[in-house]
């Protein structure tokens, strides 16, 4: 959770010359002979090693204290200072750019405007093409769902929603889910649509979805932070943070996840606005994160949330609160047994294993989070994080012929959810 930004990651000389350069494409930034390494920080020196790397911000760390981006010339060094205290690495991703190139062909081929029925989830779809399908979602299925508008980005980004359910109750609970907080998880956006194109097809014929539409109103947001998402598209694949600038700093952005105000500002969140954790100048400085808290709380005053999942990738792992402490939350006993079936149902489908409960805080304290924001100040007595696929094969960049098994197998961790929620509401 805890990463720190690329101060200095190379630019392509000219769009020019990029179209002689095989593979540069219309990425400025690249990251031509960047390695991940897999560190086995097994004790707490090897994490005080971790922990003096991370101070180094040209060290880019996917997943604290154990993958890390190398740049090829600081490699020979981080390579001496494992050696040297005894930590054992493999090479997780031998180049990192050759990974982007080689996915990005498919990516530029498949630009083009489709109608729901071109929407086959074979791909990653860009923001345009996703603010299409929100309104093709909402043509298609009229009395199912509508679009909603959350707000605006920092650079002006309608953050599109919808509102998915029946119309057969008129005092139903709500649920709320989004995805793509962090720009570069990709998974995220096509996993939370893929969910929600399957909520709606399947409500015609399978009866639980037609309980969970007619009890709850979805509110589902793919991609909460449309302008790093729109950059890790034309500039940087591997952008985190929102867009906006930083007085008296040239680095860009907040971590949103870091941004939300419950325990904001506390251990586990940077106040470098250069570090890919920053926290941001105050709490909800963050247009997007300030659009969907207010819509939250606003919707909250009709109706009780139920739920509310926050979707990230990488680490299968379906986190329970507290993120910002070890201590168990007043709910932890039925948080746990919810995220349990959420994830023994994931498993079921595609065999794919994931941890779950308050797992953050065991290794990495972290301060400003969605989920306990959720919790602590929404009272939503189910708030979660899920990390989804993979376990660091590709990280962030998960090839898209994984989108379907992810979006099938966290289909199933939601339905086990919301029937672990209505249970309980029963006894
Ligand atoms: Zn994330």
């Amino acid at each position: 959770m805890n990463v720190k930004m690329l101060s200095s990651p190379r630019h392509c000389v000219s769009l020019l010359l990029a179209v002689f350069v095989s593979g540069c494409y219309g990425y400025s930034i690249r990251y031509d002979g960047y390695k991940v390494l897999r560190v086995d920080a097994s004790n707490e020196r090897h994490l005080r090693l971790m922990n003096q790397l991370q101070h180094d911000r040209e060290l880019d760390f996917w997943k604290f204290p154990k993958d890390v981006m190398v740049p090829p010339e600081k490699l020979a060094g981080v390579v001496e200072r494992l050696d040297s205290n005894g930590v054992a690495y493999d090479v997780m991703i031998a180049d990192v750019q050759k990974l982007i190139d080689s996915q990005e062909t498919q990516y530029i081929e498949g630009r083009h405007n489709l109608d729901l029925a071109g929407y086959d989830f074979t791909r990653y779809y860009n923001l345009s093409e996703i603010a299409q399908w929100v309104k093709d979602i909402a043509a298609t299925y009229p009395s199912l769902a509508t679009e909603v508008q959350v707000g605006l980005s920092y650079e002006g980004r309608e953050l599109r929603a919808l509102k998915v359910g029946s119309e057969q109750s008129e005092s139903k609970e709500a649920i709320w889910f989004h995805g793509t907080l962090h720009s570069r998880e990709w998974i995220s956006p096509a996993t939370v649509m893929f969910m929600t194109n399957q909520l709606l097809v399947d409500y015609s014929h399978d009866p639980d979805v037609q309980k969970y539409l007619d009890t709850y109103d979805f509110y589902i947001l793919p991609v909460m932070n449309p302008d790093g998402y729109e950059y890790t598209w034309t500039d940087n694949r591997l952008w985190r943070k929102t867009r906006s600038p930083n007085e008296g700093s040239p680095c860009y952005g907040t971590d949103g996840n870091r941004n939300f105000e419950f325990m904001w500002g506390e251990p586990g969140a940077s106040d470098d606005p250069c570090d890919n954790n920053y926290r941001g100048p105050f709490a909800h400085s963050e247009i997007e994160v300030k659009s969907v808290t207010d819509f939250i709380l606003d919707t909250s005053e009709k109706q009780t949330f139920s739920l509310f999942i926050d979707f990230h990738c990488y680490g299968q792992m379906w986190i329970t609160p507290w993120a910002y402490s070890i201590e168990e939350p007043l709910h932890y006993s039925e948080q746990h047994t919810c995220a349990g079936r959420a994830a023994s149902a994931i498993e079921s489908v595609h065999g794919t294993p994931y941890i779950y409960g308050n797992i953050i805080s065991n290794a990495d304290p972290a301060s400003g989070l969605t989920l306990d924001w959720g919790y602590g100040t929404a009272n939503i007595k189910h708030s979660y994080l899920v990390e989804l696929r993979d376990r660091g094969e590709y990280g962030f960049l998960l090839p898209e012929d994984q989108i379907i098994p992810s979006g099938e197998e966290t289909y199933a961790g939601l339905k086990a959810m919301l029937d672990c929620i209505l249970e309980g509401q029963v006894v």
